[in-house]
């Protein structure tokens, strides 16, 4: 069976198994058998051979980019036709249909034609690798239509011998050259059987002369002996000759892109010199992946190249290439939650770290933690719970550890914990000029200070070290209040929080008559956790509680992830207050009531963050008890409102600040703290390659010194 050769192969080492459509011959339908093969064999390509004319070709789309969604990638699409040359154009059909359902850069998909056409049909499923569309066949016309179109052309050799190759490869490359695409973007295959699959010299012959990229051996059964010779004696003698044969470095793997992606690309980026190594997993405007990649969460995007390295080489190898593009935009990505920071951007370079994910314990008894910047919060939460233990981080457990890491971390545990930042204990961080450094307390210990808190203008983090909590489950509660007073709510949660016991810490989101009250209780014992939450919900008339003891990843699991397809820019601001007053309350509510904002969510601070000295690390804010975010959708309507309530405050938290005007740094950082800062940027990255997150200008020469 079809689908136990998959698996055979896979083992004896073939990277392409084909699957061809003969119910007659009661071998079961090509694609059923292919897609239950996927799921047996685990790395090897799979290849469907179907005529065009045999099936609807959206149902063909369907379910082949289903079928590259689950296998990893690994699909590719033979599609011949047993017509006669002048119906041809059924396949060519069936082409533009699989192609514009898997073009996922716009919801709906229209694609003319008389025997497989679509009208406004919804696009789909989104996919990290393109399907490659291959047409199989040996007339003239196929070859010429997969020089106009295909990602490849597959052809049986017995059918057209030496010269036969030779003469439709000339039909393909001509028909390439005339759509204007490079003829490489048309990978060949040749199917071989018997001797000729034996000859070794003629098999060289063809990859060399050829351009073959792809042999394929029919045998007569899987496990015939033909298919273990092959591999173990063709294969490898195929390769050393080939690799004799040609230049060295001319066998590269880099992908090619079709003419029609490459016309997508945008100005002022050397997309053929970007690093080998990041290469295979760059995006660009075109790519299948694109539309996942090209905005945030918050943020709507359209980057000319996104580079997603998987080590920290290989974010070394993407900030030298972003050096040479000094003059693009450069968004650092994590987990995509950037509010401030902008890990898109439009026609610039995005360096997406999401690949750097590790989660690794590197002393159970000191509890230390080594997480790559790419996880997300939730995965953190997760990885600790068994041990145990837990990482104070925010709200919500989609955030990636990069963007909260380096700028402060205000979560549910803040009062009894502490900032993120304050348990960390190491960071692995390339620099602009693509050193890799650890920053600690007692190496780069001015890099390590200002990390904590302004880490996004001085590199790349790859990864940090964290002394984590003994946390075991938590009292959750979430309080829903009747509030049509929102300065006398605000004021009486204001003054219940200030003589609250540090396990408790509340996060309040205000409305138009409502308020909503989440809080986390470090402790299990229900006693403890009803004690502690009871002032809070006596502080109004409670429409809806909850009250649980639950894990800390449950709480941070509460909310699925989502697409990324982030549009326009997010408003947000944010202030710090170490009391709330009776002014800060009534310019909140005149806030709240002007309908400019659709979000108002006050955290409380305090306790743990306050313990550390100002100075101790670049966030500074440590007396502040409550932190402010408000969002809104119109920047000028929305800072009408919030202008009097910035004047009750005191300093900002960066990650929740969108205003890029040059006051907000300073209402970040405290002069001390800006002037330090500046200082180390001017040793660091005196160029300014980092700079799409609150930039800390470099100091001027006269002040760098002190570095
Ligand atoms: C729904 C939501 C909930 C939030 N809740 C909280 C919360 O409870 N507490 C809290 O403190 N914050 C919270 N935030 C703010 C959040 O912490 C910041 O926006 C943070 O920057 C997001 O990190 P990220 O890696 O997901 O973002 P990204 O968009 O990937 O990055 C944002 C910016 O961070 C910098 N950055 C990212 N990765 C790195 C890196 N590896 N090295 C150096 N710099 C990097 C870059 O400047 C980048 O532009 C929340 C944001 C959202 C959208």
């Amino acid at each position: 069976m079809e689908a136990e050769a998959a698996v055979l192969a896979e083992g004896l080492g073939y990277d392409l198994v084909t699957f061809t459509d003969r119910p007659s011959e009661g071998t079961g339908d090509a694609w059923t058998v292919m897609a239950y093969a996927a799921g047996r064999a685990s790395t090897v390509q799979l290849a469907a051979r179907l005529d065009a004319e045999a099936r609807p070709a959206s149902v063909v789309a369907r379910g082949v980019g289903s079928l590259q969604l689950l296998s990893g990638g690994r699909c590719r699409l033979f599609l011949g036709s047993s017509l006669a040359p002048e119906h041809l154009d059924v396949v060519e059909e069936a082409m533009a249909v699989v192609r514009a359902l898997h073009d996922t850069s716009s919801s709906q998909a229209t694609s003319p034609g008389v025997h497989h056409r679509l009208t406004s049909a919804e696009r789909g499923p989104s996919l990290e690798r393109a399907v490659p569309v291959w047409l199989h066949g040996s007339s003239e016309v196929v070859a010429t239509l997969a020089g106009k179109l295909a990602d490849g052309w597959s052809v049986d050799f017995a059918e057209v011998g030496v010269r036969g190759l030779a003469a439709l490869n000339a039909v393909v490359d001509r028909a390439a050259a005339e759509a204007e695409r490079d003829v490489r973007e048309v990978r060949r295959a040749v199917t071989l059987a018997g001797e000729d699959a034996f000859d070794v010299q003629a098999v060289v012959a063809m990859v060399v002369e050829h351009g073959v990229s792809s042999i394929v051996l029919r045998s007569s059964a899987a496990d015939a002996p033909e298919v273990r010779r092959f591999i173990a004696e063709v294969a490898p003698a195929v390769r050393a000759g080939v690799e004799r044969s040609l230049p060295t470095g001319a066998l590269s793997s880099r992908p090619v892109r079709r003419a029609d992606v490459r016309a997508l690309r945008r100005p002022g980026i050397a997309y053929d010199e970007v690093p080998d190594d990041l290469a295979g997993s760059a995006v660009e405007p075109g790519d299948a992946a694109f539309s996942a990649v090209r905005s945030t969460y918050l943020r709507g995007g359209n980057p000319g190249l996104v580079l997603r390295p998987s080590t920290a080489d290989e974010v070394a190898s993407a900030v030298s290439f972003a050096r040479k593009h000094r003059h693009l935009p450069l968004g650092v990505r994590s987990g995509g939650h950037g509010i401030s920071g902008r890990s898109t951007n439009d026609g610039g370079l995005v360096i997406d770290v999401r690949r750097l994910d590790d989660i690794t314990v590197l002393d159970k008894a000191a509890r230390l933690v080594r997480i790559g910047a790419g996880a997300r919060w939730r995965d953190v939460a997760r990885a600790l719970q068994p041990h145990g233990w837990a990482l104070t981080s925010g709200d919500y457990g989609g955030v990636g550890v990069g963007g909260l890491a380096t700028a402060g971390g205000i979560g549910y545990l803040a009062r009894k914990h502490g900032l993120t930042i304050d348990h960390l204990q190491a960071v692995e961080m390339v620099l602009a000029d693509g050193r890799l450094v650890r920053a600690n307390a007692n190496s780069n210990a001015e890099l390590f200070w200002a990390i904590r808190g302004a880490g996004a203008n001085f590199g790349i983090a790859v990864a940090f070290e964290f002394e984590v909590d003994e946390v075991e489950e938590v009292g959750w509660g979430h309080f829903a209040f009747q509030a049509p007073d929102p300065a006398a709510y605000l004021e009486a949660f204001g003054r219940v929080v200030g003589d609250m016991p540090r396990e408790t810490t509340p996060f309040l989101i205000m409305g138009r008559g409502v308020a909503q009250v989440m809080a986390m209780v470090d402790s299990t014992d229900p006693d403890v956790i009803v004690g502690q939450l009871q002032p809070l919900a006596d502080i109004a008339p409670l429409v809806q509680q909850q009250v649980v003891v639950t894990p800390y990843a449950a709480v941070m699991n509460m909310f699925p992830e989502t697409p990324h397809a982030g549009q326009g820019e997010p408003v947000s601001r944010s202030a710090f207050v170490r009391d709330i007053t009776a002014s800060f309350a009534s310019a909140s509510a005149d806030l709240i009531r002007s309908g400019a904002s659709h979000w108002y969510q006050i955290r409380s601070v305090g306790g743990a963050v306050a313990d550390i000295a100002e100075d101790a690390t670049a966030y500074a804010h440590r007396d502040a008890r409550f932190a402010l975010a408000v969002m809104g959708s119109n920047a000028q309507r929305l800072d009408r409102w919030f202008e009097p309530v910035r004047r009750q405050s005191d300093g900002l938290y960066l990650s929740f600040e969108s205003d890029r005007h040059p006051d907000r740094l300073t209402d970040a950082f405290p002069p001390a703290t800006l002037e330090r800062l500046r200082r180390l940027k001017a040793h660091l990255d005196p160029d300014n390659l980092f700079r799409d997150n609150f930039n800390l200008t470099p100091a001027s020469d006269d002040t760098r010194s002190a570095s």
